[in-house]
């Protein structure tokens, strides 16, 4: 009985085709996607006979693993290793591929995909926030459906297991050109504070030293962005003078203080992080 259970259990699909993955699953409807395996390993199991089901590879299926480009947008297979999305260059935006750099290490990267690291479901890994800054937008694909959700709408907040619907998958990524005259970046870790991790980016966009656009995103255990305090920048002059500065942080202080997450000294790590950042528009 174990033994022709473990069989089933351990069994991997590797289809070719999207069709082939839809019909694989609809007969294994408990089976795992595969991507490249290095959050399944870290997050559920690290041997191949403690999967929690069979398992269906993306790993033969072309169209996932594509980056195509047109005028407007950059497109990413949602099987594209991490690594790639470096290799690839300039193409690549700025804030996005300084994120990747900063994720574990070239091994971890050389396996490690795109679409692992966004539907990774027990955090927000780190692509969730320049991917949200950028107003990336994700396709997800059922075997009877295909829709295209905002990056920054691709939250667990509805269901904290996933933010995909039974049985769909990531497809691809469409992240819009544009440039951005400013980009930081921040990671919060964890593991000194014990206080939860998180990603937060700030970009903005200048026309003859007048802010016509900022983004400020945070992804943790949510995403947190707020478009009002993002639209305060708006037509603002460079550098920024030091009241309206400090009334911004405030702003932001009074939002942060609101929230019922971050909370803690996660955020009072981010408003340091935010107070600073704005300061450096004063300079
Ligand atoms: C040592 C180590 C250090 C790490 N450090 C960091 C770090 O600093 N920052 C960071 O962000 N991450 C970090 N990670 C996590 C790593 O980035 C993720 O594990 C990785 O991005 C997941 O990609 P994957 O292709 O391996 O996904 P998998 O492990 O194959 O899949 C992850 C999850 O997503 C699901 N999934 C995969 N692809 C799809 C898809 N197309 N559609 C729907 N669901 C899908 C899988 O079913 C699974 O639930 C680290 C991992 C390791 C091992």
């Amino acid at each position: 009985m174990d033994a022709a259970h473990n069989t089933v259990r351990n069994q991997i699909f590797l289809s070719s085709t999207l069709a082939e993955l839809f019909s694989s699953w609809a007969r294994n409807p408990g089976a795992v996607l595969y991507a490249g395996g290095t959050g399944i390993v870290l997050g559920t199991a690290s041997k191949l006979a403690e999967f929690p089901g069979p398992i269906l590879s993306l790993e033969k299926i072309h169209e996932l693993h594509k980056i195509t480009r047109t005028e407007r947008y950059l497109e990413i297979g949602s099987m594209v290793r991490l690594n790639d999305l470096i290799r690839i260059g300039k193409i690549v935006p700025e804030i996005l591929r300084n994120t990747i750099m900063q994720i574990a290490n070239p091994p971890v990267r050389n396996l490690a995909t795109i679409g692992g690291n966004i539907c990774y479901a027990k955090e927000k890994l780190d692509t969730h926030a320049p991917l949200a800054a950028l107003d990336a937008m994700y396709e997800l694909r059922s075997a009877v459906s295909s829709r295209w959700i905002a990056a920054s709408r691709f939250d667990t907040k509805d269901d904290p297991l996933s933010a995909l619907d039974k049985q769909e998958l990531l497809t691809r990524i469409r992240i819009p050109f544009e440039s951005w005259d400013y980009t930081i970046i921040k990671k919060f870790e964890d593991r000194h504070c014990g206080c939860g991790r998180g990603m937060l980016v700030f970009i903005v966009k200048a026309q003859k030293n007048i802010i016509s656009d900022v983004r400020f995103v945070f992804a943790g255990e949510s995403i947190i962005t707020n478009r009002n305090l993002e639209m305060i920048f708006f037509g603002q002059q460079l550098p920024l003078d030091r009241k309206t500065a400090s009334h911004f942080v405030g702003l932001w202080e009074n939002y942060l203080a609101e929230l019922p997450y971050p909370n803690g000294l996660l955020a009072v790590k981010i408003l340091n992080f935010i107070s600073s950042t704005i300061e450096d528009l004063t300079r």
